[in-house]
């Protein structure tokens, strides 16, 4: 049974009595900061010279300077910059202003499990991950609850880290819902396994896949955007309040049946191979490798998959047909569609 902890399980007064810099005002730096200023904490922004998120961490009160000049300050340093960044603003920005004792705080493993950052000893290291987008901490939070986290510490040179970790978890409010303990290796390989097998990289090809055979079969592309993508939604919200069993309950048992007989038909055991195969890539490091090998060479890999995938069919019928639900209100104010 995992380790869980909550808030009484930790001292918030731990977090409030340093100096936190928030490096990046993204989707979780942004929800940091904000929730971590209104738990009492102390805390600043640190940003490149010229970010576009500059003006929107001042307008919402908090206190910007240079990601340099920010970590001089600082006794926490949370590294919340995108993934493929953080080991050259932690190498030229980091590294250099680093206070002695200081704590670094990560939302996500990537760079510490694949040796890209490689933190002094003197340094404590700790991942406080929540599971859930950064808006959704954001508004979570505000409205008195919390999303989960995760929390791990990779280098405990104070001995006091993990006091740290369950404080600042806390403080962001994901003590409210609850942590778990887990470790670097466990959060970064089961994060990135999540991701590329199942949420974002097996379920949009199913869907691709799905559009695809239902269209050229000679269906409107309206009505397969919605069995195979509106609908989605509302099949994985029964998942999450009731698992499987409470999704199968709910649908017709039309539907119950040709899920028995059809699922293991369309996603068959060979299936189940290829997602070892990718979990191998991502244990061993090639995954890793092809992701920052292709952002030192500019990116052009990940460019071209982006534009690929915005220029699926899909998307144009999606556009449109989403005009039809006015109660369907972007999560993200910061998304332009067709931006991609
Ligand atoms: P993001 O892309 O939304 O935002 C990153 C921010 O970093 C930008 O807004 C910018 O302000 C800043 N930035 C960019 N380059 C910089 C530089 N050179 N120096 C300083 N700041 C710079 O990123 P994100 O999705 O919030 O991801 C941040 C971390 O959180 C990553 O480690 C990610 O894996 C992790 N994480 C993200 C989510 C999520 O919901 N997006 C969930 C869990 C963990
Ligand atoms: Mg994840
Ligand atoms: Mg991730
Ligand atoms: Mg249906
Ligand atoms: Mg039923």
């Amino acid at each position: 049974m995992a380790e869980l902890f909550y808030d009484d399980d930790a001292d918030l007064s731990i977090i409030a009595g340093r100096k936190v810099a928030v490096i990046g005002y993204g989707s979780q730096g942004h929800a940091h900061a904000l929730n971590l200023r209104d738990s009492g904490v102390d805390v600043r922004v640190g940003l490149r010279e010229g970010s576009a998120s500059r003006a929107k961490a001042e307008e919402q009160g908090l206190a910007v300077a240079t990601v340099a000049d920010a970590v001089r300050e600082a006794d926490v340093v949370v590294i919340l910059a995108p993934d493929q960044v953080q080991r050259h603003v932690y190498r030229d920005e980091i590294a250099p202003n680093l206070r002695e004792g200081a704590t670094l705080v990560f939302g996500h493993g990537f760079n510490i499990r694949f040796g890209y950052i490689k933190p002094e000893q003197g340094v404590d290291v700790v991942m406080v991950a929540p599971k859930g987008p950064g808006h959704l901490v954001r508004r979570e939070y505000e409205a008195g609850r919390g999303v989960p986290v995760i929390v791990a510490v990779e280098q405990d040179a104070s001995g006091k880290a993990w006091d740290l970790a369950k404080s600042y978890a806390r403080a962001i409010g994901g003590l409210r819902a609850g942590g778990i303990k887990t470790t670097f290796t466990e959060e970064t390989e089961t994060d990135l396994f999540g991701e590329q097998a199942v949420l974002c990289g097996g379920a949009s090809q199913l869907v691709q896949y799905g559009f695809e055979v239902l269209t050229e079969a000679g269906y409107q592309p309206e009505v397969a955007y919605f069995e195979v993508l509106h609908e989605l939604k509302l099949i994985v919200d029964l998942m999450v309040e009731g698992g499987i069993a409470k999704q199968r309950w709910s649908v017709s048992d039309t539907a119950e049946y040709g899920d028995y007989v059809s699922g293991p038909r369309v996603i068959s055991p060979e299936v189940k191979e290829n997602m070892k195969a990718v979990l191998g890539d991502i244990q061993n490091g090639a995954f890793a490798k092809r992701f920052i090998d292709d952002q030192d060479a500019g990116g052009t890999e990940f460019a071209e998959l982006r534009a690929k995938g915005e220029q699926h069919p899909i998307e144009a019928t999606g556009r449109e047909l989403r005009k039809m639900f006015s109660w369907i209100k972007p999560s993200d104010s910061d998304y332009v569609e067709g931006s991609a």
